[in-house]
């Protein structure tokens, strides 16, 4: 059985693609055979990120109906399949919202976990991934104008018969008090799955072309991922996990005792 999730938001910069490409990482570190599809076909940049944008057949053909899924499916971290959009817009011009569901066709039986980053906006490229999602992810931001836009993708996908399994609430920052999860939850009437603090360390990423669960898997960004996709995998912690997950926790007094008396 495939579970397809779509990650949404109202607006655009909220983190869609961020999200995709790091769960999608850990999912298939987790062993789940998992593939990642840009539907933001006309802001594609899952491929970017992943170091995967001069790929010659992306998403774009697939859709113009000019070539085979199979023939634009890459790896990616730790085996996750990518699927990417191409960043030319004739490409866009040419591509077909409505096939998507015959690319899922295509793929439904090497696949457990179908990840679709779509494009912000509810126009009908927008709509598509919304409908085919057995459970859209909405990836806000704690202000105020991101929670009302993803509500009204939340009221979109249930209009057209989609379920919202949750929020990703991203970008948070100790600071963020203003608004609590539990404000949050009751505004748009769904759960918080998952807080991503404010981290630098994911645009240090980016530039690298990897997403920071690879690049920096002791981050506190990293370490968020890596708990919402054990959430969605069912799994436990396991003993790498638990390595990498407890760098951090020394504080900044342990860390100067570190220096000033080591090996004590
Ligand atoms: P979307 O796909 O929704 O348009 P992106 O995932 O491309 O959004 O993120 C938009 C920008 O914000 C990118 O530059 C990304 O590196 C940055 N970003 C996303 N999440 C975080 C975060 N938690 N901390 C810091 N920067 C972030
Ligand atoms: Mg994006």
């Amino acid at each position: 059985m495939t579970i397809v999730f779509t990650i949404a938001s109202g607006k655009g910069g909220t983190g869609k693609t961020t999200v995709t490409s790091n769960l999608g990482s850990m999912l298939a570190y987790y062993k789940k055979r998992t593939f990642i599809l840009d539907a933001d076909m006309g802001m594609a940049n899952l491929g970017l990120v992943l170091g995967l944008e001069k790929m010659p057949v992306s998403l774009h053909e697939v859709l113009a109906g000019k070539a085979n899924v199979h023939d634009a499916i890459y790896e990616g971290p730790f085996g996750v399949n990518v699927i990417p959009s191409g960043l030319s817009l004739e490409g866009f011009k040419d591509a077909n919202p409505d096939r998507l569901k015959d690319v899922m066709t295509e793929i439904v039986d090497e696949c457990d976990i179908l990840i679709i980053d779509a494009p912000a906006g509810i126009n009908h490229d927008g709509i598509v991934p919304l409908a085919v999602a057995d459970e859209v992810i909405l990836v806000v931001n704690p202000d105020i104008s991101s929670i009302v836009d993803a509500l009204k993708t939340k009221m979109l996908t249930e209009m057209i018969g989609g379920t919202v399994r949750g929020a990703i609430l991203n970008r948070v920052s100790s600071v963020d008090d203003a608004m609590t999860k539990e404000q949050i939850e009751k505004m748009l009437g769904v759960k918080v799955i998952g807080m991503v603090p404010e981290d630098a360390n994911i645009r240090r990423a980016s530039a690298a072309r990897a997403p920071v669960v690879v690049k920096f898997p002791s981050s506190h960004a990293a370490k968020a991922f890596r708990k919402i996709a054990r959430d969605i995998a069912g799994v436990q912690a396991n003993e790498e996990d638990m390595a990498v997950e407890t760098v951090k926790k020394e504080g900044f007094v342990e860390r100067l005792a570190r220096a000033l008396f080591p090996g004590s």
